[in-house]
């Protein structure tokens, strides 16, 4: 990265879209549109047409569908260019020439561990074509989504290590149905041959799937193990018959680390509880795996597809800073300067595992090639939430049954569970709403009110209220599927979306999170331009990720995309205009 940035054009304080999710922020930067524009503003939005959905209703915010703005990728296609995307958010749709490569809708189940006290090894019973064992086989059974494997644990005599030392894995009672061969390894320790193929599994609709396994510890009299596999994805080309002669690891897809194992304790504990490390080794492994995985679909796709734009996507460092940055910021109260040294440099292996990846694509590029490197948004330590809906009922504006759900007959606004960092009132014009035209403005009023006066102690925890009718065209809030009213909080705290909270204010383990408002210094990101054309060494001021699409379509000589409202980078270019 930092060749990258010494020979080309730099901005470290680029600013996001609001809310500065992923879901919104990917739309803005390949549309060059604010989320008013592309219809994304959130992860998850909230329905429309309003006549027909309710504030309670919402689907997901990385459906390419509800893109109601033109990508970079569709521009370029319509200029008679060759497109290839990996796993980019809202990449994917059916196209007849871009080739889409997109793990993430093709995710059939989750990751999980299998250890010695969920599934006690047992003596092996009627199995077929056993292997050569210095000591009783012992097996055990997991599945993987639908599908079921079979476990023996055995002597290898080839194997000069005492005791238990290898798991054979097969797909039946039946060591000639050999699926992996797997020793175990402690964390860091093994490298790639530590880790299976990827190996067949099934989704629960009865789709071939795959994943690959890692031993991470057997204790060699057999009484205990720690059996990783990952998410089963099941392959997803747009155009199938071009993986023909691609490696199964080029055609798996990984993606994450084993992220909810590792806050779920799964992998032990963590260090900030008191944990020695070995969770955090663990998941580390994890990430580089995933990224070494990532790689091998790149490297392939780079020498065997046509392109030219390529477009690709790694989800770190943002899942490891939503672990981690919680415990770094030494202005977050009970900051623990102990923690933070052990973690420090953990996250930073994470870091460099993203910049090999950027190290490939750098390697591999062809003469004449622009190299550009954006993120989404950055991220900010929280240790508080703030239960908005509590704050609304408390004021009667929000009404829960005997259950605990919203009584829309009874409810005017809501923090809806989307926690895109705005309310939606619930107004007539909503399927089951009851706010009128001459009630919602003052109903505004009370509720700006109402947020202003959180406090957490002495402290005013909401410091702005901001309406997409007056404030829309500045942020690029609101719209058809956007919010009514948008919350600005103090740094550390997040919104909570939760019904039915004991307390407005709650504390709890410290996290890393975005979402804020994007004009905070936290949530700006990078973006690095590199190649011909572009300044070396330029450092840029003013950029925001909607400015991305329209300089490099300018720099490539392609048409903008449609809808982008963003500006050319001119100042990053050696031929200003
Ligand atoms: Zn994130």
């Amino acid at each position: 990265m930092a060749k990258l940035i010494e020979g080309g054009a730099f901005a470290d304080e680029v600013t996001s879209v609001f809310p500065s999710l992923t879901a919104p922020a990917f739309a803005s930067l390949w549309t060059g549109a604010p989320p008013t524009v592309t219809g994304i503003s959130g992860n998850r939005v909230p329905r429309i047409p309003r006549q027909q959905h309710s504030i309670l209703e919402s689907g997901t915010g990385f459906n390419p569908a509800l893109l109601r703005a033109e990508t970079l990728w569709a521009a370029a296609e319509r200029a008679g260019r060759r497109v290839v995307v990996t796993h980019a958010p809202l990449g994917g749709e059916p196209s007849a020439r871009a080739v889409h490569i997109q793990g993430y809708r093709a995710i059939a189940g989750r990751d999980g561990a299998v250890t010695g006290r969920a599934s006690k090894p047992q003596q092996a019973q009627s199995w077929k074509n056993l292997p050569a064992s210095g000591a009783p086989p012992l097996e055990m059974t997991f599945a993987i989504g639908a599908a079921t494997f079979f476990g023996l644990f055995i002597d290898d005599p080839a194997d000069a290590q005492t005791g238990y030392d290898t798991l054979i894995v097969a797909g039946s009672r039946d060591g000639a149905d050999l699926r992996a061969k797997l020793k175990p390894a402690a964390p860091g320790r093994g490298g790639e041959l530590a880790w299976s193929h990827p190996i067949e599994a099934k989704s629960a609709a009865g789709h071939s799937a795959t994943a690959y396994l890692r031993l991470f510890d057997l204790k060699p009299d057999g009484s205990d193990f720690f059996l990783y596999y990952t998410r089963p994805a099941r392959e997803m080309i747009s155009h199938p018959e071009l993986w023909n002669g691609a490696s199964p690891t080029a055609r798996a897809f990984i993606g994450n680390g084993a992220s909810l194992l590792y806050s779920q304790g799964v992998f032990g504990p963590a260090i900030a509880n008191g944990g020695d490390g070995i969770a955090e080794a663990r998941y580390l492994e994890t990430v580089a795996f995933a990224h070494h995985q990532l790689m091998e679909t790149n490297r392939w796709a780079l020498a065997h597809l046509p392109w030219d734009l390529f477009l690709a996507y790694t989800p770190f460092p943002d899942e490891a800073e939503h672990q981690w940055r919680g415990h770094l910021d030494p202005a977050l109260p009970g900051f623990r300067p102990e923690i933070a040294r052990r973690l420090r440099p953990l996250l930073e292996r994470v870091y460099q595992t993203a910049d090999e990846l950027l190290g490939l694509f750098i390697s591999q590029r062809p003469e004449n090639t622009l190299v550009a490197l954006v993120s989404d948004h950055g991220m900010e330590a929280i240790h508080k939430l703030v239960a908005v809906n509590k704050v609304l009922q408390q004021a009667g504006l929000l009404a829960l049954n005997e259950k605990g759900h919203v009584e829309l007959a009874r409810t005017k606004a809501l923090y809806p569970a989307v926690n895109n960092g705005y309310l939606l009132i619930n107004s007539k014009e909503r399927k089951d709403g009851i706010v009128g035209g001459e009630e919602r403005e003052r109903l505004l009023g009370q509720i700006r009110s109402l947020l202003l006066a959180i406090r957490d102690g002495d402290r005013q925890v909401v410091t702005a209220v901001y309406d997409p009718r007056t404030d829309g065209a500045a942020l690029g809030i609101g719209g058809d599927g956007g919010g009514d009213l948008y919350l600005d909080l103090l740094p550390g705290y997040e919104p909570d979306a939760r019904l039915g909270a004991a307390q407005v204010i709650t504390q709890r383990e410290p996290y890393g999170m975005h979402g804020f408002n994007p004009n905070r210094p936290s949530m700006r990101t990078l973006m690095v331009l590199n190649g011909p054309g572009v300044k070396a060494g330029q450092r840029l001021r003013d950029v925001r990720v909607i400015d991305f699409a329209p300089t490099l379509a300018w720099l490539w000589g392609i048409p903008s995309p449609k809808d982008s409202s963003g500006r050319v980078i001119f100042e990053a270019l050696t031929e200003p205009r």
